[in-house]
């Protein structure tokens, strides 16, 4: 693999890393204890309702939460996914399949940056 190539991944992971961190720091917090791990804030809508409409707000609210739940736990594997190969690039594993140790194909690699693994072994549970 050409290390033009890696170079260009690196620079594109850490691009996509600081988006990620940036999306998920307006609903989500760091986890302090467990590291890669974030946690969805709880949202806070207009709390100056009172009687019915205070109950719908915080309905509202926890349908929100619930909404980001998934979410957020889609992009903190992404997180961990973009810091993995990050990691693989500085240890000169970058683009190696994780689980048969095959090449990942670039163009593969080119539409994911971050992928783990081969077509083949993605493809199988
Ligand atoms: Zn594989």
């Amino acid at each position: 693999m050409k290390k033009e190539f890696i170079e260009q991944q690196k620079a594109r992971l850490e691009e996509n890393k600081k988006a990620l961190q940036k999306e998920l720091s307006l609903f989500a917090e760091k986890d302090e204890k467990i590291k890669g791990n974030w946690k969805s804030t709880f949202p806070d809508f207009d709390s100056s309702e009172t009687g019915g409409a205070k109950l719908e707000i915080a309905q509202d609210e926890v349908e929100e939460y619930l909404n980001r739940l998934p979410v957020e736990h889609s992009m903190e594997i992404k997180l961990q996914n973009i810091d993995l190969a990050l990691a693989k690039i500085k240890k000169g594993t970058y683009g190696k399949c994780d689980k048969c140790g095959k090449k990942i194909s670039i163009d593969r690699l080119e539409a994911c940056p971050e992928a783990q693994f081969c077509v083949d072994c993605n493809s199988k549970p």
